[in-house]
């Protein structure tokens, strides 16, 4: 088998990838270890920045996201029972859109499928060989068969535990990591949202964040100790608790529930000989700023526009300046994720650092110029800017 880019991962990144090559005529084979009905079921982000919106109806690929999406103009902040209002539309001009991880991911595998690009699940022993060299490899299993695919260039899209990452040597990639000692314990439950705009909750129990995926759905995290037993909270306590956290919080049958770690993370750089990394396979930022999937999708989109460059002209540089210009935006996310992390949770440090926090809140509620600047962050800066 041979294709033009082999693209580890059926993600965001991956997805995304396959389908702006597919507009640029570069051919490319997805492999994907899980199968169908576990990509597209997987619940994770669902915060759209303005740049992914407007990339998913420039693919054609918007449609669903007009109807369900829910476009949303400002983020609450509340701390000990006061609310103020960021109105980040009024401030930058654009806005977020609330729409389920899984939902961009089903849109992208029935766009894939619809044309005939490959994509195919259940894959196994996937593994990438010379790299290093102008034709590079990869191996894997398909339908109890070994096959090999030979590529041009090798996308690694395949997320933080992904084996991209690995292939490429220690003494060439840096890690730089932050484990916070604490975790989020997020749920989905039928219940409509008492609020319309998404609420980010300073409490001394810790932090809690009211958002949604539907009129019909909540999705509401609380912050808990990073090695939190999920079976110690009961359907009860997690109520109680949201609703001490978050003011009056409507209940529901809770249908899905689970812990994420909170980490940063960053390699550099994002390429070595011919594999590049996109998404979480070179980055993981903590939810607060969700940035996640927004980050996956803008490393696919200057991937592809580089590569596009590299298959019509021969011009390299902007595949040569990939990793650099990603990791621009990377970065500016890894700060902001952080910023969002340190002014919402309990960190631990006692009133001092409450009393920065009480102030830095304060900042943003009286100065338009903090307020913009949270909220030119939290909406993204525009895909055509330097980040
Ligand atoms: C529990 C959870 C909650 C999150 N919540 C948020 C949020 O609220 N907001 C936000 O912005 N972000 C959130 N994120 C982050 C966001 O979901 C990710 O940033 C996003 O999924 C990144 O997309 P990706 O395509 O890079 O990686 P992934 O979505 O991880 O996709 C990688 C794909 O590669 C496949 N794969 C792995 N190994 C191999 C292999 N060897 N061969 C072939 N395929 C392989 C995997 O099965 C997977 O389908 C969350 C993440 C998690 C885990």
């Amino acid at each position: 088998m041979e294709t033009q880019i082999g693209i580890v991962g059926a993600g965001p990144a991956g997805l995304m990838l396959g389908l702006l090559l597919e507009r640029h005529g570069i051919d490319s084979v997805i492999l994907e270890t899980r199968d169908r009905q576990y990509v597209e079921q997987r619940v994770r982000a669902g915060v759209l920045e303005q740049n992914t919106v407007d990339l998913m109806h420039e693919l054609e690929v918007g449609d669903r996201l007009e109807r369900e999406g829910l476009e949303h103009h400002g983020i609450n902040l509340r701390h000990l029972g006061e609310t103020h209002y960021v109105p980040m539309t009024e401030l930058t001009g654009r806005s977020i859109t609330v729409y389920g991880q899984q939902e961009v991911v089903k849109d992208l595998v029935a766009a894939r499928l619809k044309g005939r690009a490959s994509l195919l699940f259940e894959v196994s022993d996937v593994a990438l060989h010379d790299i290093d060299s102008g034709r590079p490899r990869i191996s894997f299993v398909h339908d109890g068969s070994e096959h090999e695919l030979a590529c041009d260039f090798v996308a690694g899209c395949d997320g933080f535990h992904g084996i991209c990452r690995s292939a490429i040597s220690p003494e060439v990639l840096t890690e730089l990591e932050y484990t916070y000692p604490f975790a989020w314990l997020g749920i989905l439950a039928e219940a409509a949202p008492a609020t319309e705009e998404l609420i980010y909750a300073w409490h001394e129990h810790g932090f809690a964040l009211y958002s949604m995926r539907s009129p019909q759905v909540s999705r509401l995290y609380l912050q808990v100790a990073a090695d939190e037993d999920l079976a110690a909270w009961s359907e009860d306590r997690i109520w109680n608790e949201l609703e001490l956290r978050l003011g009056h919080v409507n209940t529901g049958p809770i249908f899905e529930k689970g812990i994420t770690p909170m980490r940063s993370f960053v390699v550099s750089p994002l390429q070595h000989g011919r594999l590049f990394l996109c998404g979480d396979a070179a980055h993981i930022v903590p939810p607060t700023g969700a940035k996640g999937l927004n980050l996956a999708v803008n490393d696919a989109r200057l991937l592809a526009a580089a590569l596009h460059d590299r298959f019509e002209s021969g011009d390299e540089a902007r595949l040569e300046a990939y990793s650099r210009t990603a990791l621009r935006r990377v970065w500016r996310a890894q700060d902001f994720s952080n910023y969002m992390t340190q002014l919402l949770h309990n960190l631990g440090g006692g009133a001092f650092e409450h009393g920065l926090q009480v102030s830095r809140l304060e900042y943003i509620a009286r100065s338009e110029s903090a307020a913009r600047s949270l909220a030119e962050n939290y909406v993204g800066l525009p895909a055509a800017s330097d980040f």
